[in-house]
């Protein structure tokens, strides 16, 4: 089987086994894991922020961001494609009492036109809007890598108008290797920024939020609250260390594959990719119904080796990773030729 359905689902290398088993560690909770300890410098001084915490998930570090930023009672934008919205079983409503304001975007992304005019005035009928938020890249975008000005106008008037930042920034190492700008360049218009090593890097598990030194001390106090204290953590730390060194600029090969399948799929009536062609990792394509429902079409691809999602009642996605070769993604190719013109296979 050749999966596509996430870049999580990639295993940790033969090399990255190595530096887990040699990795020196401690207790996190009671003091500190020397290894995490090094992993959470690197990835602060990165994105150019003054401290960074490691959590198991994106989904941890994404909803202690909120948290710390608001107060219950307050809202957040949002773009409403947007994983946290989506993904997270409305974490922020059920575990810290915030209200979400979606706004919809162009393939995930904001302009200022679309917020201007959202933030709520001081009035004890209204919730107070506390926080933007924005994900690049973005996963029900296509993997589209946010257009930097645009984060820069949008998130300077956020400022102006007393709201904190945050960035989603699961995949800001494909945003950063695909438009050749710095991560600290990415993340310098945020008040936090949160990355996943799980995904396009290729490590087990865990992400890393950043922010001052103030904010992370209460998100490292949230993170306890939340179940998310973890002791010999060196030995993950070990694999996210490793993969900064070796896995960061062999994305280019995933963004290369991603617009190879998306040129396989191009020609097919029955198909259409969005966006003119994929950005980075992430190429999303409708199914029309004249062909059959997207789970159908999954289908198909899975009797043929390939796994990929059905990502709506009408859309696939597929994600190229680490764990999948040049050659398979011709042969995935080949898959898709074959029942590309398949109506109701
Ligand atoms: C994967 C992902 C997350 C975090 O997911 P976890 O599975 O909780 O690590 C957050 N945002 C985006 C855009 C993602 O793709």
């Amino acid at each position: 089987m050749i999966d596509l359905r996430s870049d999580t689902v990639t295993r940790p290398t033969p090399a990255m086994r190595e530096a887990m088993y040699r990795a020196e560690v401690g207790d996190d909770v009671i003091d500190v894991d020397p290894t995490l300890d090094k992993l959470q410098r690197r990835i602060a001084e990165l994105l150019g922020k003054e401290s960074a915490i490691f959590m198991p998930s994106g989904t941890m570090t994404n909803q202690i961001a909120l948290r710390v930023h608001c107060k219950p009672g307050d809202e957040f934008l949002c773009d409403s494609d947007c994983h946290i919205y989506n993904y997270e079983q409305g974490a922020f409503a059920q575990l810290s009492g915030l209200v979400a304001k979606t706004i919809a975007g162009q393939q995930g992304v904001l302009g200022l036109t679309d917020v201007l005019g959202s933030v709520r005035p001081l009035n004890e009928h209204m919730v107070q809007t506390r926080l933007l938020c924005l994900e690049n890249t973005h996963n029900r975008g296509s993997g589209k890598v946010q257009p930097q000005a645009q984060v820069e106008q949008i998130c300077q008037w956020a400022h102006q108008s007393g709201l904190k930042t945050h960035l989603d920034g699961a995949r800001l190492f494909n945003a950063s290797v695909a438009s050749g700008l710095s991560l600290k360049e990415l993340s310098d218009p945020f008040d936090s920024v949160s990355v996943c090593l799980s995904k396009g890097l290729g490590v087990p598990l865990g992400s890393c939020l950043v922010g001052t030194k103030e904010f992370v001390a209460q998100a490292r106090r949230a993170r306890k609250l939340f179940g998310g204290g973890m002791r010999q953590v060196g030995i993950i730390a070990a694999a996210g260390l490793y993969a900064l060194d070796h896995h960061i600029e062999r994305l280019a090969l995933d963004h290369e594959h991603a617009k190879r399948l998306a040129s396989a799929v191009r020609p097919f009536e029955f198909l259409k990719v969005m966006g003119s062609e994929p950005e980075t990792n992430i190429l999303i394509f409708h199914v029309s119904q004249a062909w059959g429902t997207a789970q159908q079409y999954a289908s198909a691809l899975d009797e043929n080796g390939v796994q990929a999602m059905a990502f709506s009642a009408s859309a696939i996605r597929m994600v190229t990773h680490l764990d999948v070769s040049s050659e398979q993604i011709e042969q995935v190719c080949k898959v898709i030729e074959r029942i590309g013109n398949n109506p109701k296979h």
